[in-house]
């Protein structure tokens, strides 16, 4: 998998395993990435990148490492978080500006810190040698399994950069910094943050785990909660079968090296097989109607081949149903339940919206058109529950937005106030709460907005 092309001895002079006392270094990338490429951006085109700052701390005689990274998730995100693997078991979330810090024990503990310490390219250096160039090949959703590859330039300067490379597309690009850090700044790196115990989490819960769980929200409409951690689905019982909102996928994380799925094992239509399965069990002789892709990103839309396979109608927002169909049958996608089909997976358009009927409860699929979030968002309404992934993700039940991403909230609600029925009640994938019309009415009139 990883091949090594190492440089010319006169190219390697850092010189660090002839140092006379271990050290402990902070290397630092100050760079850009493209969101766009990464399927999470605007358009689902190359070419949105933001900025990026990812730092790793190392020693020469640990295998410790701190891992900080600042940068946006989404167009409309911005976030920073920082996380400690320590060897054999320990995987630590470091609160350091609100403690407490979350702990787990796994043994992923000593496997990430290996994954990541490579982001200081002293440390990909087996026999002295440092590695310019390292390839290896991962399953992304909605591309398939591509190569990834990792290009060090100017190793022998003061300045080295990075630049990955996903299916021969720049997604990531940086300029590195190194400084060694002090014995006792050093020695309090490695401890919990001080002023509230760390929050002990079981280890299976690291960094994903799938626990699907049923729950009725009201008569013919379900949430299952836990499809993987963080992601809650939306499912209606038709008389034709069930309707399901969005097609979960893995997530790679594309700052380790190999990079890795966030739930191992399951490649890229493996999550949304397995929550087809599940509500086979739960609604035994029920079929699965329609999947409702709510927009591009690859973790919401990366599984609708399993969906296809279950013989779904797979629906998207007219913008992106074109770039959808293209992406989900492309070559390169590992072998799954569709590949044993004959056929093309089919995306079907919705321009403003699409009712899939229903004695009992029609289940409307509505367009919202573009957001700060992205091109095109569709939303699920159906029995006064409306099901949208990204655009509002409440954090409280407060009567105004979360200031983080409060344009994408404010956004939303004066869309959901002009277009949705006074009593809906909104659900979303990633968060818990449930928000009544009035609320986001509320979030119009606040300062937040
Ligand atoms: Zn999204």
């Amino acid at each position: 998998m990883m091949k090594f092309l190492p440089a010319l001895a006169a190219v390697f002079v850092f010189g660090f395993s002839a140092g006379s006392y271990a050290e402990t270094t902070e290397f630092c990338l100050d760079g850009e990435f493209d969101l766009g490429a990464r399927y999470q951006g605007l358009t689902p085109e190359p070419g949105e990148f933001y900025p990026a700052h990812w730092c790793v701390t190392t020693e020469d005689d640990s295998d410790r490492v701190l891992l900080s990274m600042r940068g946006r998730s989404n167009p409309d995100m911005e976030g920073h978080w920082t996380v400690a693997f320590i060897p054999p078991d320990l995987v630590r979330i470091v609160n350091a500006g609100s403690p407490p810090d979350f702990e787990f024990r796994t043994p992923k503990a000593a496997v990430e810190a290996k994954r990541t310490r490579l982001l200081d390219p002293r440390r990909a250096a087996p026999n002295g040698e440092p590695l310019l160039t390292l390839k290896t090949s991962a399953e992304m959703s909605l591309r398939g399994q591509v190569p990834v590859v990792w290009n060090w330039r100017s190793l022998n300067e003061r300045r080295p950069r990075l630049e990955i490379l996903v299916d021969g597309i720049l997604i990531f690009r940086g300029t590195g910094a190194r400084r060694t850090i002090d014995p006792d700044e050093a020695a309090e790196l490695w401890q919990p943050t001080p002023g509230a115990d760390p929050i002990e989490v079981p280890g299976d819960r690291w960094p994903a785990r799938v626990a699907m769980e049923l729950v009725k929200l009201t008569d013919g409409v379900y949430l299952v909660q836990g499809v993987r951690t963080g992601f809650h689905h939306m499912v209606v019982e038709t008389h034709d079968g069930l309707i399901v909102a969005d097609a979960p996928a893995g997530w790679v994380e594309l700052h380790q090296f190999p990079p890795e799925d966030l739930v191992p094992g399951l490649s890229i239509s493996g999550l949304s097989e397995k929550l087809i399965d599940f509500l086979a069990e739960e609604f035994p002789d029920r079929p699965i109607r329609a999947v409702a892709l709510t927009h591009h990103h690859d973790d919401h839309a990366g599984g609708a081949r399993a969906f296809a396979a279950a013989g779904a109608d797979v629906y998207a927002p007219a913008e992106i149903a074109r770039f959808l169909g293209n992406a989900l049958n492309s070559e390169t996608m590992p072998p799954d339940r569709f590949s044993d089909i004959d056929g093309h997976v089919i995306v079907r358009p919705v321009e403003d919206s699409v009712t899939l009927d229903d004695d009992v409860i029609p289940v409307q699929l509505i367009n919202m058109g573009e957001s700060p979030h992205s091109i095109s968002s569709l939303g699920v309404l159906a029995g006064g529950y409306f099901f949208q992934s990204d655009l509002h993700v409440p954090n409280s039940d407060a009567d105004e937005p979360r200031d983080d991403r409060s344009e994408t909230e404010c956004w939303f609600a004066a869309w959901a106030v002009e277009n949705l029925p006074g009593d809906t009640v909104v659900i979303n994938t990633h968060s818990l709460f449930q928000t009544p019309l009035s609320r986001l009415a509320s979030y119009v009139e606040s300062d937040g907005c």
